[in-house]
């Protein structure tokens, strides 16, 4: 048995996750691509999960055009698609559980005084500073007769949270030091991505999770809260981002990336998928593949050694 908990006997499940702010990009294609190439290449399966957990960005044209825009690509899902909005009681359960435990506390910082007390660390993310971690019972009834709403944030200790990356190798935090206590459902009652994204993937079986580098930082995160619920941790591979002009990953701007430009300019889905895959290296020749056609030479170890940087890779060379 490994850490990730996969044994010969239990299938590699990997997921897409698509949150349905708008159209793929070359960007979330190659990390799709990637995260289909991890599972299929070991025998395993993928899920479709549909994080449209922030109510107001997401939108059910492209929660549809998403899912044709896998199917046009190849990327084909076995399990799903599951969709966050459907998910409020599961994520209540596990609120429920951290709360029984003394985890939880209201916080009633403003985006303002958010960024008034913590500071940046490593130009990763903000650690929240404990404002509201030590308000008396008294200070918060006096929040609450205010009429403001909180959000909830779960405490942190002490702990480092250490684990293996399966591209960007070991990668450590020290919770209070480089995380903080961090949201668990915003003031506007949604569940926050973190919580929601641990229960998710312990309920849906998923053991594989490859996604891009920029949510490694998380990581350490949804590993701490899987300890706390007693989930098991799935393996976790932390791909490059295609980035744009001075590192800048990319977005809707770069017109040149979405896939409805990438059709058009290179005629066929099989093209986008060879173009993705030559721009990052996967295979020595731009060729026009499929996903499974991809597959035949694909194996991780080659994929990570055969990647010039672990951390981008440029668009437009
Ligand atoms: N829904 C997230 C996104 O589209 C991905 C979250 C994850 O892979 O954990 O960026």
């Amino acid at each position: 048995m490994t850490e990730s908990g996969v044994t010969e006997a239990t299938p590699v499940v990997g997921r897409f996750a698509p949150s349905p702010t708008g159209r793929m990009h070359a960007g979330n294609i190659y990390a799709a691509l990637i995260a289909w190439l991890v599972a299929k290449s070991q025998g395993g399966h993928m899920v479709l999960r549909i994080e449209d957990l922030d109510r107001e960005r997401s939108k059910s044209v492209y929660i549809d055009q998403i899912q044709r825009d896998f199917e046009t690509l190849g990327l084909f899902w076995d399990e799903g698609p599951y969709f966050q909005h459907d998910r409020d009681e599961a994520y209540a359960e596990a609120f429920g559980r951290l709360e029984a435990r003394g985890l939880l506390y209201p916080c009633f910082c403003t985006r303002a005084d958010l960024h008034a007390a913590s500071a940046p660390h490593r130009g990763e993310k903000l650690v929240y500073a404990g404002t509201c971690r030590h308000l008396s019972d008294a200070e918060v009834e006096a929040r609450w007769a205010a009429g403001r709403m909180p959000g909830w944030r779960v405490a942190v200790d002490s702990r480092t949270i250490a684990f293996e990356d399966l591209v960007q190798g070991t990668y450590a935090q020290k919770l209070d030091r480089d995380c903080g206590d961090f949201l668990i459902r915003r003031s506007d009652g949604a569940f926050a991505y973190q919580l929601a994204v641990v229960v998710d993937d312990a309920a849906q079986g998923v053991n594989s999770v490859v996604r891009g580098v920029d949510l490694l930082c998380s990581t350490p995160q949804q590993r701490y809260l899987q300890d706390l619920l007693g989930l098991p941790h799935p393996a976790y591979a932390h791909v490059p981002l295609l980035v744009a002009e001075q590192n800048r990953r990319l977005s809707k701007r770069d017109r040149d990336a979405a896939l409805d430009e990438l059709l058009a300019r290179f005629g066929s889905p099989r093209a986008v998928i060879g173009h993705i895959a030559a721009v990052a290296g996967l295979v020595p020749e731009e060729a026009p593949a499929t996903p499974e056609e991809l597959l035949k030479d694909f194996s991780l170890e080659r994929f990570r050694d055969g990647l010039p940087d672990l951390v981008q890779i440029p668009w437009r060379s």
